[in-house]
């Protein structure tokens, strides 16, 4: 499935600024506005991609997110919010928007009037949990069941807060949840709706409280999640999984949880980016010679052939090795990067081998041509690249 890039969605640059998101959000959001096309689907999933794009590019943590990693860093395989807005959610954000409630007689004759914005819903607040992981389960993905405390919907009232399902509608509002005042302006007469202070725009009154969560609809309990980790996550990567933060008061929508990606350190290889590093020591017999090394790999070990000759501070790429990318574009190298091991202690004899080792022509190293000093820098230079 491809999904359009946000920013090609409003129509606005990379850098545009808060105000100009904004504008362009509201611009689209009129266009395909399902009052304004009846029975059109085209503009209807136009009108929700938006809405989805508007709700990513206009918090700045989930923007960053996005600009980072893109659709992948909006919560990988485990699902963005986005995908399941519904249109209740989407007109929920008109409000600031449009500035004030949406709705009213104030904006834009018979646009939104004959919709009803339904009652005011509670939403669950989001819960953060840091998960470490090792390296190996960045590499391949990672099944995590965790155990979290969070706010559920409490068993006995079935998070109604209600003992018995024993509710009444709300006399001030009659059950809409919201209460309309008409004042009069000097621009004519103004419409507008707000939450009833009486339900708090709930639209229903409990008779008699749950007497196990007190009427709140929720209770503190444990939870076992399991969590399914994309590949090639970092460390403070967020990932969001809708839905499994804490329940909402009296049965609304439940938050989001919130993981925050912990990279445990490896023993040998270092990570930089999708690339790894592996610092390889040998010593000059090794170098001069050539050797086998054993290099360690995420999930195993390889073997590596040194060439006979091989300079300290040359880089070996072993291709593929490396990290999965998040978004799927292949896999970083595992660079393998050489040292010389010089001896801090010597024997007499291993001095008196090296001291005759000096006198030897091959071990000058004043007495190597322009040519091949050249060739030596070139390589050196080489390695960098
Ligand atoms: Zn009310
Ligand atoms: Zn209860």
């Amino acid at each position: 499935m491809s999904k359009r890039d946000y920013y090609e969605i409003l129509g606005v640059e990379k850098n545009a600024t808060p105000e100009e998101i904004k504008k362009a959000y509201r611009k689209k959001a009129i266009q395909y506005h399902p009052d304004k096309n009846p029975g059109d689907k085209q503009a209807e999933e136009n009108f929700k991609e938006a809405a989805e794009a508007y709700e990513v590019l206009s918090n700045q943590e989930k923007k960053q997110r996005y600009d980072q990693f893109g659709h992948a860093g909006m919560g990988g395989a485990s699902g963005f919010s986005g995908q399941n807005m519904n249109m209740d959610d989407i007109f929920s954000m008109f409000g600031d928007i449009f500035g004030g409630h949406f709705g009213g007689g104030g904006f834009g004759g018979g646009f939104g009037s004959s919709r009803s914005r339904g009652q005011h819903v509670n939403r669950g607040q989001n819960l953060r949990v840091k998960v470490s992981l090792t390296l190996k389960e960045i590499a391949e993905g990672a099944e995590k069941k965790i155990k979290v405390k969070k706010y559920v919907a409490c068993k006995a009232c079935n998070g109604s807060g209600a003992k018995d399902g024993s509710f009444s509608t709300c006399s001030t509002c009659h059950g809409s949840g919201q209460v309309t005042r008409i004042s009069n302006t000097f621009l004519g007469q103004m419409q507008t709706t707000s939450a009833c202070p009486t339900c708090g725009g709930e639209g229903k009154i409990i008779t008699n409280k749950c007497t196990v969560c007190y009427g709140e609809g929720i209770v503190k309990d444990d939870e076992i999640i399991t969590l399914n980790i994309p590949a090639g996550v970092a460390n403070d990567m967020q990932l969001s999984v809708s839905g499994k933060g804490n329940a909402a008061r009296r049965g609304g929508i439940n938050g989001d949880l919130i993981l925050v990606v912990r990279e445990e350190e490896h023993p040998d290889l270092i990570r930089d980016d999708n690339d790894l590093i592996y610092n390889l020591f040998l010593n000059l017999p090794e170098l001069a010679l050539g050797t086998t090394a054993e290099i360690p790999t995420v999930d195993s070990k390889v073997k590596v052939k040194i060439d006979a000759g091989t300079q300290p501070e040359k880089i070996l790429r072993l291709r593929g090795k490396g990290l999965p990318d998040i978004n799927g574009y292949g896999k970083g190298d595992l660079l393998v990067r050489i040292h010389a091991w010089v001896p801090a202690k010597l024997s007499s004899e291993e001095k008196s081998l090296l001291e005759k080792l000096n006198l030897q022509p091959n071990f000058q190293a004043s007495g190597q041509d322009q040519a091949d000093k050249k060739d030596f820098f070139k390589k050196m230079r080489g390695m960098f690249e």
